[in-house]
């Protein structure tokens, strides 16, 4: 890789907070990059942009600059020869992975974060501060009607186990584990997105809470696989949720895979990419059959489709 392409890496992995920016150092080195003897280069900054991934480049996830609530803060801390760092954000760890021979924080932010400059901890050699901006997004509202009325105003019978399972999936997704098992995601299932990430949901004319997830319509029983390696942490059969599985690929990265028909897998089962996690299915609230997957770092659900490839 020549030196200008590596310097148009580091300005857009880590420099530039804007697409003004990004694109002004993509327009300069374009034409020094597509000089003879550039090829090696010129494949991997096809391959490195913003929101697309890294396959063969890096050997982490390259989110893109999405900085905003419900997104992922890309926050570099250092040389990869520095000791593998820990992070933490508001006492809580961080992923760490390596990306272009720099340690990189991925950071999870809440959909109710506000926007601003929030700080880092990095304990390395030494303990110190780094910051990162938080960008604004608005996210559209989302009318469903559901039939089933008993899943919008549950009955007072419901509420202890209500409150209990929400206490378990808190728990479970919260999980954190040091070894990494995910390089990379692929689709747990090819199908209609149905429903984005973030939509603040209306049931029934009443204001629910945010779609914490991206919802993948299909056929019931179409199988779902695990998008990478990870070992399954929690299985119920919860109020709103229906049948699910939760999966800890390490380092605080969860998946969750709600509204299944059936599944075989149980706490304590180690997937490999690819592995069946469960079937498409309508259990719990729903208006027909979906999966809902959720991706989450840190303890908070982020949108899923940051790690997923442009082009499944
Ligand atoms: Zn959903």
């Amino acid at each position: 890789m020549s030196g200008l392409c590596r310097l148009r890496y580091k300005a857009a992995g880590f420099r530039c907070k804007s697409y003004r920016c990004l694109v002004t150092i993509a327009l300069l080195t374009a034409l020094l990059c597509a000089w003879p003897g550039s090829k090696a280069a010129a494949t991997e900054e096809t391959a490195a942009r913003p929101g697309v991934w890294t396959t063969g480049f890096s050997n982490g996830f390259s989110l893109g600059i999405d900085a905003v609530p419900g997104g992922v803060a890309m926050v570099d801390i250092g040389p990869e020869r520095l000791p593998e760092p820990t992070v933490t954000w508001n006492d809580k760890k961080v992923l760490v992975q390596k990306n272009a021979g720099r340690w990189q924080a991925l950071v999870g932010i809440p959909l109710t974060t506000k926007p601003g400059q929030y700080e880092l901890s990095v304990f390395s050699t030494v303990e110190r501060q780094t910051t990162f901006r938080v960008k604004n997004r608005r996210y559209p509202a989302q009318e469903l009607f559901i039939s089933d009325t008993s899943k919008v105003t549950p009955p007072a019978a419901a509420l202890q186990r209500i409150n209990t399972e929400r206490q378990r999936m808190s728990a479970a997704r919260q999980s954190w584990r040091t070894d990494f098992d995910a390089a990379m995601f692929r689709i747990p299932l090819q199908g209609r997105q149905s429903s984005q990430f973030g939509l603040r949901r209306i049931y029934n004319g009443k204001p629910g809470n945010r779609h914490t997830g991206l919802d993948l319509a299909a056929a019931e029983g179409t199988p779902i696989v695990a998008p990478a390696a990870g070992r399954v942490i929690e299985v119920g059969d919860f109020y709103f949720n229906g049948l699910s599985v939760f999966v800890d690929h390490g380092q605080g990265l969860i998946t969750l895979y709600s509204h299944l028909s059936d599944t075989d897998v149980s706490i304590g089962d180690q997937l490999k990419a690819g592995e069946t996690v469960g079937l498409v299915g309508s259990s719990g609230r729903v208006t027909g059959p979906h999966l809902h997957w959720s991706v989450g770092l840190n303890g908070v659900w982020v949108n899923p489709e940051l790690f997923l490839p442009r082009d499944p």
